[in-house]
């Protein structure tokens, strides 16, 4: 039988904002558009993959957002063990996607080579560049190189039966997205290619780019790996745990992304 995976995306933080801040060029319709921040649980058979690291609390304060529940309880509470941890892929190195360096002394981490080059090189000598990303986080993944524990990517790789990375770059020079079969087909994990449903459905990009021709090429790539539009999980959009199940009874912010959906509102 073919490889299948569980797939949960584990709730962490929130943060108030407005939807004008949310589109390249504004939103005429402007109002309330809170993100959520999430880490993404990929449970196989054999072994199970962590997609993002998230902030710590630390993080958090300084940079204004709220910290609902550590990234390692919320893991425990699906029953994954963080310091088992074998795997993690991250996505991209800013700050809510690339922190609590400590969590998985176990862990490879796995990461495209040019979003290494992008976060350590000239372009973060711009503080527009630089501003998402914390030096933090940057030093800690230099460190595990030096430790041996991380593993390149260019483009796409295989990181286990179904279970693929892919570069598509856009909101960061280096972005990767995760593709998984689960028993309702292949999920897309998008992380921040697309932050919001409304982002990749309306062909409106977020506003913190590097480029603005790969991140709308990045909606197309999505679209071709998921077996369909509801099968693409957006980085932040609160309407993800809307759509979807709870994994636990009485917990509302964990929820099974294996399962079919819940329709579009
Ligand atoms: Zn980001
Ligand atoms: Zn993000």
């Amino acid at each position: 039988m073919s490889d299948m995976y569980e797939l949960f995306a584990v709730r962490y933080g929130h943060h108030d904002r407005r939807a004008a801040a949310n589109f390249l060029g504004g939103d005429p319709h402007d109002g309330p558009m809170p993100l959520d921040y999430y880490v993404w649980v990929i449970r196989g058979e054999r072994q199970s993959f962590v997609f993002d690291t998230g902030f710590d609390p630390e993080v958090g304060v300084r940079r204004s957002r709220t910290l609902l529940r550590p990234v390692g309880e919320g893991l425990k509470m699906i029953g994954l063990e963080p310091a088992e941890v074998e795997d993690v892929i991250v996505s991209h190195m800013h700050f809510d996607h690339a922190g609590n360096h400590g969590l998985f002394p176990r862990a490879r981490y796995h990461l495209q080579d040019t979003e290494m080059a992008y976060c350590t090189g000239r372009c973060m000598c711009h503080h527009a560049l630089r501003h998402p990303f914390d030096l933090e986080d940057v030093t800690a993944m230099v460190a595990k190189v030096f430790a041996g524990r991380v593993t390149f990517h260019d483009g796409s790789s295989e990181i286990a039966p179904n279970l693929t990375v892919h570069k598509v770059g856009g909101h960061s020079k280096g972005l990767q997205i995760v593709r998984v079969l689960t028993r309702r087909g292949w999920v897309v994990l998008g992380s921040d290619a697309s932050h919001f449903y409304a982002n990749f459905e309306q062909g409106r990009p977020f506003p913190i780019l590097e480029s603005l021709s790969d991140m709308l090429e990045g909606f197309d790539t999505m679209r071709r790996l998921a077996s369909s539009p509801q099968h693409i999980i957006p980085g932040h959009d609160p309407l993800v745990l809307k759509r979807y199940p709870a994994a636990l009874p009485g917990v509302a912010d964990i929820v099974r992304l294996d399962a079919e959906p819940a329709g579009a509102d």
